[in-house]
């Protein structure tokens, strides 16, 4: 699952290690993410599983992504485009079990699978669902939706991939796996809930560090950052850490978050602002520019995960790591290696 930028870990290379990795097929939520992968040079076949408008229907076909299906205009559009180009267009068709967001309903679906089928251009590769409570303890409404969806995809075609969990489901109701999963956070190393089981161990994809950038001594009384929401107790030691909001750092961890400096936590003091905050650094000894800065991951003996974010600012870790910008650079490490680099100021634009 690579999609809003593979979780904020970056699409393309993820893409890449996932098919290293034995993934056959991957998956993104809009045109554009797919034709992203594409120009990353991702040949592996790649399902749109939002809504896919008919004026992307070119796109679509361009570039060879695998369209999910729900509308005839779309359908037609597709089929259209695909005749031009004299090609079969795969496409999935999304069946609604009652999460109420996307898909068709029961009703519709056997008919629309009908008139695809009368479209020569186009081929029904896969049909799917989405659990809307997979992640959560109680499964009777997960179980429902499993039923609704193998009784309205009883008497398919053999050949035609039927898909339905996502990372909860194939954690906690691996009798639900089907022909495939749609395995997002898990991959990334984080549980989907609280409430999934933990018979299998995740370790974080990613680490999110940053370095000191200043080192301060406050005398007590003096007050830090927009608002002055934070003021020195007694004699206090601060370090600027260049990492804000709009980094993804989420501005709930004002006065209320705390990073990892020389493996220690030091809380952070004052706003979180766009661009930098400030962390308390006066009971860790001898920190200077330049000294690494933990803001996701572990060090020492501590660890500040996604989750301790999300707690803090009332939200769930795919928030947290969705929301890393693009600003960050990535680092890709396999096996201790450096083996890419994704920098914003890589893209230069020329000037005219
Ligand atoms: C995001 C998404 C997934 C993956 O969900 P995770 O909880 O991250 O595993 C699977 N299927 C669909 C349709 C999705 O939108």
């Amino acid at each position: 699952m690579l999609k809003a930028n593979g979780y904020g870990h970056g699409a393309s290379a993820v893409a890449h290690a996932a098919i290293r990795a034995g993934a056959e097929r991957v998956c993104v939520a809009i045109t554009a993410e797919g034709v992203q992968l594409r120009n990353d040079g991702v040949e592996t076949p790649i399902l749109i599983l939002g809504y896919t408008p008919a004026g992307d229907a070119e796109t679509v076909v361009r570039y060879k992504l695998t369209p999910t299906v729900t509308t005839a205009d779309t359908a037609l559009a597709l089929a259209d485009a695909a005749r031009q180009r004299r090609i079969v267009q795969p496409v999935h068709v999304k069946l609604d079990t009652g999460m109420n967001r996307f898909g068709l309903p029961p009703a519709d679906f056997r008919p629309f699978l009908r008139f695809l089928e009368s479209l020569a251009s186009l081929q029904i590769e896969g049909v799917f669902t989405h659990f809307a409570t997979a992640d959560e303890i109680d499964k009777a409404f997960c179980e429902r939706q499993f039923r609704t969806f193998l009784e309205a995809t009883r008497e398919l075609a053999p050949g035609i991939l039927r898909h339905a969990g996502n990372s909860a489901a194939a954690i906690d109701c691996p009798e639900m796996a089907l022909d495939a999963v749609r395995t997002g956070i898990a991959m990334y190393g984080l549980y989907p809930s609280a409430a999934v089981s933990r018979v299998v161990e995740l370790r974080p994809a990613l680490t999110w560090e940053s370095a000191v950038a200043r080192v301060a001594t406050l005398e007590p009384g003096d007050a830090v950052s927009y608002g002055l929401t934070w003021t020195a107790p007694s004699r206090s030691v601060v370090a600027l850490v260049p990492c804000g909001y709009a980094d993804g750092l989420r501005r709930a961890l004002s006065n209320r978050g705390r990073l990892l400096v020389h493996g220690q936590p030091a809380p952070i003091v004052g706003r979180v602002c766009m661009d930098q905050c400030l962390v308390n650094v006066t009971h860790i000894p001898g920190v200077q520019v330049g000294d690494p800065v933990v803001v996701l991951g572990t060090a020492g003996a501590h660890t500040v995960s996604a989750d301790e974010h999300a707690a803090l600012a009332d939200t769930i870790n795919y928030e947290i790591v969705c929301g890393l910008s693009e600003r960050v650079p990535r680092l890709y490490v396999r096996s201790d290696e450096l083996v890419a680099v994704q920098h914003p100021l890589d893209r230069v634009v020329a000037a005219p």
